[in-house]
C-alpha cells in the first residue's frame, strides 16, 4: 500500500529564520565577515533529562539549549516544553531572539531552550522532577550574566521558580536573576504575565493609527487562547473592539457582535477550554483564519498560515503574537494582498522587555509598581512601532524585512565594534 503524505507548506522554522537573516543582511549589505560573526548560534547544548515518572519507571526526555548570540549582552529567552520541540525549532526561536532583543534595543543576546516532551500528560510532581534534572544538565551555561531562560509555550512561572532554586541550591545563596517570569513573590516582575499581550497591543494600536483604522468596533480574531492570545484579546476588548473569534487546541468559537471577553476567560478558566462556550457558534480553525477582520492574531505556534491558507486570509493587519506563525511564502502572498503585518520580532518583544526590566529589578533588589512597568513597557515599544515603521516607509520595505533590518543592523554594529573578526 502507497502512503500518501498529507499536503503541508509547513517550513522548518530554522530555515525560516537563516531565510530571513540573509534578506535583511543582503538589504543592509552587512559584510561577510560580519555575517559569519552573527548569523549561526553560538553555543548548543543537547542534554538526556531522565524522569522517574508516577509510576516508578524512568522516562528519558531530550532536552535544549541554545544560545545563538552574545554580542550584545547575555542570552535571553524563553523554554518551551512540546512535543514538537526539536533542536532546529530552538535553534530558529533562539536566533528570532537575538534579533528581537534588538529591535527592542535591550541589551542581551538571544538564547532558547526546550524539552520534547507533553507536559498535559504529566503530574505535577513529574514536571517538577523533569524541570529540576533539565535545570541542573544546563546549569553550567546558565546565569544572570550568562544566560537567562524565561516562560514560553507550556511552561509556566512555577517552573520558573524550579529552576531558580535548583540553581540557587547548587550556588549556595538565592540567585532570582537566573530566570525570569518567575511568581511574584520570588522576584518576578508585576507586569510580566501581561507583558506579551500589552506589547502586541501597543504595536497593534500603533498600525491602527497608521492605517487609521479606528480602535472602536474593530474587529479582532485570536488563534491560540494561552498567555499571549487570552490576555491580548482581553485589552482589545476593554479598548473597545469587538473579538469576534478565538480559539485554542480543542476548538474555535465565532460571535458577530463580539464575545464577552470576560466571560470567555472565565470559561476558558473553568473548563479549560474556549470549546463549547455558551453565546458563540463553533468554526473551524480554517474559517477561523479566513474570517473578515481588522486584526487577526495568531497566538498558538509556527506554521499557523502558510501558502496554503494565506490566500484565504481576510484581515488588514495581522500581529504576531506567536514567534513564526507566518511562513515566508504566505508572507508574500499577504504582501501582494496588502496585508500589512507586525513581525513576531516587533510585535511579542513587550514579553522580553519586561523580562529585562525583572532581571535589572532582580540584580538591584529594588522593586518598581506596575504602572512604572507598563509605562516604560509603552515607551520602549512604541519607540520599537515607529523605528520599524520608518524603515519600512523609507526603504519601501515590508515590516518583517523592516523588523529584521533593525534588528541584524544593530548586532552587526557590535559585532564591529567589539571587533571580535579578524
Ligand atoms: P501558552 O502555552 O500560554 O498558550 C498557547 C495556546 O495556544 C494554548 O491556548 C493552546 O491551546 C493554543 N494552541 C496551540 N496550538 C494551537 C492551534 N493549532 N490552534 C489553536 N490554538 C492552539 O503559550 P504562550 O506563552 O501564550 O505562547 C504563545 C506564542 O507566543 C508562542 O509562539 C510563544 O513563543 C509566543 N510568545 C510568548 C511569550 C510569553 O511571554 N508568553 C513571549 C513572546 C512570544
Amino acid at each position: 500500500m502507497i502512503a500518501t503524505a498529507k499536503p503541508t507548506a509547513e517550513k522548518n522554522a530554522y530555515d525560516v529564520a537563516l531565510e530571513n537573516f540573509d534578506l535583511a543582511a543582503d538589504a543592509l549589505e552587512v559584510e561577510e565577515n560580519v555575517r559569519a560573526m552573527i548569523k549561526y548560534p553560538e553555543r548548543i547544548l543537547c542534554v538526556s533529562v531522565p524522569v522517574r515518572m508516577d509510576t516508578g519507571k524512568i522516562v528519558r526526555f531530550e532536552g535544549y539549549r541554545v544560545q545563538h548570540s552574545t554580542q550584545r549582552g547575555p542570552a535571553k529567552g524563553g523554554i518551551r516544553y512540546h512535543p514538537n520541540v526539536t533542536l532546529d525549532e530552538v535553534k530558529a526561536l533562539a536566533t528570532w531572539m537575538t534579533w528581537k532583543c534588538a529591535v527592542v534595543n535591550i541589551p542581551y543576546g538571544g538564547g532558547k531552550g526546550g524539552i520534547t516532551c507533553n507536559p498535559k500528560a504529566m503530574s505535577m510532581g513529574e514536571l517538577e522532577r523533569m524541570t529540576r534534572r533539565y535545570a541542573s544538565a544546563i546549569l553550567p551555561i546558565i546565569g544572570p550574566e550568562k544566560d537567562i531562560p524565561a516562560p514560553d509555550v507550556y511552561t509556566t512561572p512555577q517552573i520558573m521558580a524550579w529552576i531558580m532554586d535548583t540553581y540557587s541550591m547548587m550556588k549556595g545563596y538565592p540567585v532570582t536573576g537566573v530566570v525570569t517570569g518567575k511568581p511574584i513573590s520570588l522576584g518576578g516582575s508585576l507586569g510580566r504575565n501581561e507583558a506579551t499581550a500589552r506589547g502586541c497591543f501597543y504595536t497593534t494600536r500603533g498600525s491602527m493609527e497608521h492605517l487609521k483604522i479606528p480602535m472602536k468596533g474593530a474587529r479582532v480574531v485570536v488563534q491560540g487562547f494561552g498567555n499571549a492570545g487570552s490576555i491580548a484579546a482581553t485589552l482589545f476588548h476593554e479598548a473597545g473592539a469587538k473579538v469576534i473569534a478565538c480559539s485554542d487546541t480543542r476548538g474555535c468559537i465565532f460571535n458577530a457582535r463580539g464575545l464577552d471577553m470576560p466571560a470567555v476567560v472565565a470559561f476558558k478558566e473553568r473548563t479549560g477550554t474556549v470549546a463549547g462556550f455558551p453565546g458563540a457558534d463553533k468554526i473551524t480553525p480554517e474559517e477561523l483564519l479566513a474570517m473578515e477582520c481588522e486584526v487577526l492574531i495568531p497566538a498558538a505556534l509556527e506554521n499557523a498560515i502558510t501558502e496554503v491558507n494565506a490566500p484565504a486570509v481576510r484581515a488588514k493587519i495581522i500581529s504576531e503574537a506567536a514567534n513564526g506563525p507566518v511562513t515566508p511564502e504566505a508572507d508574500r502572498i499577504l504582501d501582494t494582498k496588502g496585508v500589512f503585518l507586525i513581525p513576531d520580532i516587533l510585535c511579542n518583544a513587550g514579553g522580553v522587555t519586561v523580562s529585562y526590566f525583572e532581571w535589572v529589578q532582580d540584580e538591584n533588589h529594588l522593586f518598581w509598581d506596575e504602572n512604572d512597568v507598563n509605562a516604560k513597557l509603552e515607551k520602549i515599544m512604541v519607540r520599537s512601532f515607529n523605528d520599524v515603521l520608518k524603515i519600512h516607509l523609507d526603504r519601501k520595505v515590508n515590516m518583517r524585512l523592516a523588523a529584521n533590518m533593525l534588528g541584524v543592523g544593530r548586532v552587526a554594529e557590535a559585532c564591529r565594534i567589539r571587533g571580535l573578526y579578524p
